[in-house]
């Protein structure tokens, strides 16, 4: 019977669960089953630790599962392997035909084993001296060597099959989506959020995103921008509800009755008291947001106390110890980066102060805010939420 290749994905910090470990791998089975589903008709199974993702037909697009597969949250690494009858000759044939390109580029290589069924006869190391001694034979050009060679080539003895392939490359990591509760992330087009929010769903939290607009000084692309990225996120995330805010009124109450000074401030107040009446209509425990500590006025230690001291729910920031270089890096890895350096203004930076408070005072930004009515405001607001879903 011929055997189609197969993806393995290894499990993360999922094995290291105890008495819940059967919660986490259901959760990461019925994910993969999902996320694969679009690119084919596989069979997905989970032993020992790692999930296999079987194409039960020709028309499966391999390529496509494997980047997918490498965007889930719970999987560490992730392997495309060739299945094959588990005898030496067999695991011989299967890698010399699978690895013929691979073979035919390295001048070295080397076999590693491992035997995760015990009952085996032969040892891992008796299992790579007799496939690696036969491939050598195989490829008279191509030396068997232990150090650094050019190419390593995988067997897993497995209870119903082995597997050969190359060396796995490194998945999500973290915690499958839903085993870890439920948050609200606000998503700005800019380049800190995106990061925030796939930082807090990899811990296994399952995310609904909250936009605030205020047009016409924010226009339409900004908003589809984050809409943008919002869809990006959804292949580790998963789908997603975003709320949108009006938010032009208050801005522009702020900005008349309000000390410029604290626009942000006062602005950045309202929108967690909106993002915690969202919240708490969802039935989500926290909010998170991209906020690194010191990276603007609004971001020090005093105005980050100012701007919580509204809100009675945990404020989750990932990024609050990160430097800008490191959060780029981590937005090109996890593909927004692309989509938040466009243009589009978003609202805050329309109402920027030019000398923004850094050591605010609570007693002088509430005195400040005084001016305002808040709760009208914010009902007003919350009235005018709409939602959409944002699916992968
Ligand atoms: P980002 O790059 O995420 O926009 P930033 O460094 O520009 O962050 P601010 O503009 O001060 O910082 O915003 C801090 C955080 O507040 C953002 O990371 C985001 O979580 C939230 N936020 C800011 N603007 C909006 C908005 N228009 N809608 C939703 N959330 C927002
Ligand atoms: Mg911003």
């Amino acid at each position: 019977m011929e055997r189609k290749e197969t993806l393995l994905l290894k499990l993360g910090e999922v094995v290291l669960k105890g008495l819940n470990r059967r919660t986490f791998e259901d959760r990461l089975l019925a994910t993969v089953s999902r996320r694969m589903r679009r690119y084919g008709n596989f069979q997905t199974y989970l032993r020992q630790s790692t999930v296999y993702v079987e194409p039960l037909n020709d028309e499966c697009d391999m390529d496509a599962a494997f980047d997918a597969a490498q965007k889930i949250f719970g999987i560490a690494r992730v392997a495309r392997a060739i299945p094959c009858e588990r005898e030496p000759d067999a695991i011989t044939r299967a890698a010399a035909a699978y690895l013929r390109d691979e073979f035919a580029k390295a001048r070295t290589f080397k076999v590693e084993t491992k035997r995760a069924d015990k009952q085996y006869p032969l040892n891992s190391i008796q299992v790579s001296q007799e496939v690696g001694g036969r491939l050598a034979e195989t490829f008279p050009d191509v030396r068997a060597e232990m150090k650094n060679p050019d190419l390593t080539v995988y067997v897993e003895i497995r209870e119903k099959a082995a597997y050969v392939h190359t060396p796995s490359v490194l998945g999500a990591g973290g915690l499958p989506v839903g085993t870890g509760g439920r948050a609200l992330s606000l998503l700005s087009g800019g380049l800190d959020s995106p990061v925030a929010s796939w930082m807090i769903a990899r811990r296994g939290v399952e995310l609904e995103l909250i936009h605030f607009v205020s047009p016409p000084y924010t226009s339409p692309q900004a908003q589809e921008k984050v809409a943008q990225l919002a869809q990006i996120l959804t292949a580790s995330c998963g789908r997603m509800k975003l709320h949108i805010v009006p938010f032009t009124r208050i801005q522009e109450e702020i900005r008349r009755h309000c000390p410029e000074a604290y626009f942000t401030l006062i602005m950045r107040r309202f929108m967690m008291r909106l993002s915690e009446l969202v919240a708490k209509q969802s039935g989500v425990t926290a909010i998170v947001t991209g906020e690194s500590l010191g990276q603007v006025a609004s971001q020090t230690m005093k105005a980050l106390a100012v701007t919580e001291s509204v809100v009675s729910s945990p404020v989750l920031r990932p990024l609050i110890g990160m430097d800008k270089v490191d959060i780029i890096h981590m937005s090109r890895k996890i593909g927004t980066y692309d989509t938040s350096i466009l243009p589009y203004e978003d609202c805050c930076t329309v109402f920027t102060p030019r000398h923004p408070a850094t050591r605010p005072a609570l007693a002088e930004v509430e005195a400040a805010e005084a001016a305002l009515d808040v709760e009208t405001l914010c009902a007003e607001a919350f009235a005018g939420v709409t939602w959409q879903w944002v699916k992968p």
